[in-house]
């Protein structure tokens, strides 16, 4: 007996109820298990993996199971990451098994699948069923394959059709049992054109095959690294026989990164006097080795890369290691190969073009230490850098920093606690802050850097509004571009310079109608209008992908009235064809752009001057640079002012603001032309002026006066179901459950939520707003308790603290 180590384990589990389960650790793993560690534990008829939180010798009360494996020979989350994990669960009002879950990113290391068995009652079933033997349905044969063996939910999908809905059936009728799998990957799997082999050491002396030999010898004769593929094109068995010299540690075996795009790369610059202002600020701070927080403000084009990059050489100068954290768009091969660039192998990538495998290999080299530098969107906060002494957040107002789904939280914020808790430093980077930032630093909560002018002096662009309701009573024409844009559109296509234009909507016409009877054609599944989309000739629904061909009658009247209404991207595209049909034209938006690899293609192509205009929506505002552009027109500054969101004037700004200084930053000073037909909106005024101080001293006056954040917490409930009737029977009793209200706290709603129907589910919503962080997190705690107390299902209600889509 081993006495003294520990009998049991706390695992946190990947469930809606909020607290970790007691298991029972077999004799061999008690020397093994740490707080950090997976492992594997049966929890009721499934089997989850969790995280261990503590191992003890207190017997729980009643039965006990027994864990069942062990993942991992290392915590995959050490202390501090651990306790992060508890700060997240409990300010975003989450599971903690949730939390961590997304923490550990061997979500992506772990393949998951599902092994599926009979039960004693099903093999009684499949005897009865052998007496009475009539015709086998799909049910029948199902249970029979699984007599013969076990078999994962990945062969059942392929050998039967509807095998889900049928193996869900089953398992309900209790014949079925199912074990979740989790299958550590192989990271030497990942293809051979992303491997680099060399020799680990000189090759030892042994009975090797005549690949493995032939590999060495050449290896020996020609050292460094080498792609594994351009091996295979002279060594066909190269590839097998590096991976099995790997697993002997006899060679090296490392995916390699991207490869680094030439038009990318930077000279280093000395910086100018305001960028040295701010850099020697950051490294003070840096060399403190103490918490602090910057909000580095500079307009568009001001060099704040340059001066994340120096501060970032500080902190390794420092002996510690930087997290630069990018918005989910930006994070482009090319920006990865600038910051390889200058900083070789120590840097790393958390890229989600990766395959699974490139990214795990990515995180050992993070925990091993051997990258220093990581640089990854939102999840890229959890990344394991060793002796983390700077984050920088880019672009920190964007909203992919926000997880829109369990758990909720913000990248941006989860950087500032994970900051502190390291005792690092902290910068915050934008052309235009988020309010709660800017306040911040007004409040001295974050030291304000502001870079107030671009590179070499270079001018902002100029910008025009163009009111659209004059050009309209001037023409009589509802035009998509104004005789004013269309000119400069001509200019620029004569001098051989560059547009891009925004129109922040995809598609082609936003809504379908008919004219008889003016019925506007919704989605099936959601209380939205279906956007015509004119290549595909078929509507679209924006927020579930549901689509339709147009229909020849009205469904609703039967007429032949069907018409088209508003204008989106692929309009706009059509148009300018028509008006300048020998300019090459190119898009930007969701539609054309399915993977991050068009992305930079069109993106590419139009910085080598392949097109003259690109056309897009917000993809097309954030961080580029491309001198070539001297003209930025904006479609229609509109679109944003409309939604029923208190954030939706910042948006707009942020939007017009960044897309405004796309333009004019090389040598030739460039123009902005914005067309609204709201030309008096402080939004577009200060846009238009690039005046972010304006603005913000403009909005913060809203937000103060109607109490919004950061004068107020948030935090939206939102109760959903397939059935109207319970989603509006829930969202009245947490109505009533939160009257009378705690003292501060105030709830608008329940109400309908704007999109009331999303992918079926009927939507009710409630929008607290508290004085302080305290009240707020209690009554969500409450709350929680309510909804478990009740047994409403798990997916019924949604918590999302600091929210940032009212939708
Ligand atoms: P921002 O991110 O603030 O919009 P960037 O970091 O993209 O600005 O910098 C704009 C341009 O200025 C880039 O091409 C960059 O290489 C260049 N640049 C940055 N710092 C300097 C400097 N000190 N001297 C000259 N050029 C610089
Ligand atoms: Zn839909």
């Amino acid at each position: 007996m081993s006495e003294g180590l520990p009998a049991y384990c706390d695992l946190s589990l990947p469930v809606p109820l909020d607290r970790p389960f007691t298991y029972r650790l077999p004799e061999t793993l008690r020397h093994r298990v740490q707080p950090g560690c997976r492992l594997v534990a049966p929890f009721g008829a499934r089997k989850l993996t969790g995280v261990a939180l503590r191992c003890h010798n207190e017997p729980p009360e009643g039965t006990v199971r027994e864990v069942l494996r062990l993942i991992d020979a290392e915590p995959v989350l050490d202390d501090p990451m651990l306790a992060l994990g508890r700060w997240i669960s409990e300010y975003y009002c989450a599971p903690l098994g949730e939390v961590l879950r997304t923490m550990a990113p061997l979500a992506a290391e772990v393949r998951r699948d599902k092994v599926y068995q009979l039960t004693d009652k099903g093999r009684d079933a499949i005897r009865q069923l052998a007496l009475a033997a009539s015709e086998e349905d799909s049910a029948t044969q199902l249970l029979r394959l699984l007599e013969r063996r076990p078999s994962t939910a990945t062969y059942l999908k392929d050998k039967f059709t509807g095998a889900a809905g049928l193996v869900q059936r089953l398992l309900k009728q209790g014949y079925l049992a199912v074990e979740e799998l989790a299958v550590e990957r192989d990271p030497l799997r990942a293809p051979s054109s992303r491997l680099r082999v060399g020799l680990a050491a000189p090759p030892p002396e042994g009975k090797f095959k005549k690949a493995e030999r032939e590999l060495l010898a050449y290896l020996e004769l020609h050292p460094g690294s080498h792609n594994l593929q351009e091996l295979e094109s002279v060594m066909p068995k190269a590839g097998a026989a590096a991976r099995a010299l790997a697993r002997q540690d006899i060679l090296t075996l490392k995916v390699e990164l991207p490869a680094v795009s030439a038009a990318h790369i930077r000279p280093r610059h000395v910086l100018n006097p305001h960028q040295q202002v701010a850099f020697n600020q950051i490294r003070t701070a840096i060399q403190a080795r103490e918490f602090k927080a910057f909000l580095l403000e500079g307009v568009t084009g001001s060099g704040k890369t340059e001066v994340y990059l120096n501060a970032i050489e500080a902190t390794l100068e420092a002996g510690r290691g930087a997290l630069l954290l990018v918005p989910e768009i930006a994070l482009t091969p090319a920006v990865a190969g600038q910051f390889q660039h200058r900083f070789g192998d120590r840097v790393a990538i958390l890229h989600s073009a990766f395959s699974d495998t490139e990214r795990a290999a990515q995180w050992r080299r993070i925990r091993a230490g051997e990258a220093e530098v990581v640089v990854g969107t939102r999840s890229g906060v959890f990344a394991p850098v060793r002796n983390l002494g700077l984050i920088v957040v880019d672009e920190e107002h964007d909203t992919s920093y926000k997880q829109e789904e369990t758990p909720r939280y913000n990248g941006r914020d989860v950087a500032l606690v994970r900051g502190q808790a390291a005792g690092a430093c902290v910068v915050l980077g934008s052309a235009t802050p988020s309010l709660e930032s800017r306040y911040n630093a007004e409040r001295g909560k974050y030291t304000l850097l502001v870079l107030p002018e671009r590179i070499e002096q270079r001018p902002l662009p100029a910008v025009e509004i163009l009111d659209m309701r004059l050009e309209f009573l001037e023409t009589r024409k509802q035009a998509v571009f104004s005789r004013r844009l269309l000119e400069a559109i001509g200019e620029r296509l004569e001098s051989g310079e560059q547009t891009m234009l925004l129109l922040n909507r995809r598609g082609f016409s936003t809504v379908v109608a008919c004219r008889a009877c003016g019925e506007r054609l919704q989605c099936a599944n959601c209380s939205v209008t279906l956007t015509f989309h004119r290549r595909d000739r078929r509507m679209l629904c924006h927020y579930c992908n549901y689509a339709e061909r147009v229909p020849e009658i009205c469904p609703k009247c039967g007429k032949e009235h069907i018409y088209f209404l508003g204008t989106g991207a692929e309009k706009v595209e059509e148009e300018l064809h028509r008006a300048f049909p020998k300019a090459r034209v190119t898009r930007m938006d969701r539609d054309t752009v399915t993977t991050k690899r068009h992305y930079e293609t069109i993106l590419a192509g139009f910085r080598e001057g392949n097109y003259d205009i690109l056309v897009g929506t917000q993809m097309i505002a954030k961080g580029h640079d491309i001198p070539n552009v001297t003209l930025v027109g904006v479609v229609n500054a509109d679109i944003g002012l409309g939604m029923p969101d208190f954030r939706s004037s910042e948006r707009t700004f942020q939007l017009l603001t960044q897309v405004a200084g796309r333009a004019g930053r090389g040598e030739v000073p460039g123009i902005v032309l914005v067309q609204t037909i709201n030309p008096d909106h402080y939004a577009i005024r200060f846009a238009a002026a690039q005046d972010y101080r304006l603005f913000y001293e403009k909005e913060i006056q809203y937000r103060r006066t109607m109490r919004y954040p950061p004068f107020s917490a948030l935090a939206n409930l939102l109760v959903r179901s397939a059935k109207q009737e319970e989603a509006f029977r829930m969202s009245a009793e947490l109505g009533r459950f939160l009257d009378p209200l705690p003292e501060g706290l105030k709830v608008l709603g329940p109400a309908e939520a704007p999109v009331a129907r999303l992918r079926t589910e009927y939507r009710y919503q409630l929008l607290m707003k508290a004085a302080s962080r305290k009240t707020l997190g209690e009554t969500l705690q409450r709350i929680r308790r309510f909804a478990l107390d009740h047994e409403w299902p798990a997916t019924a209600l949604v918590i999302d603290v600091d929210p940032l889509s009212l939708m």
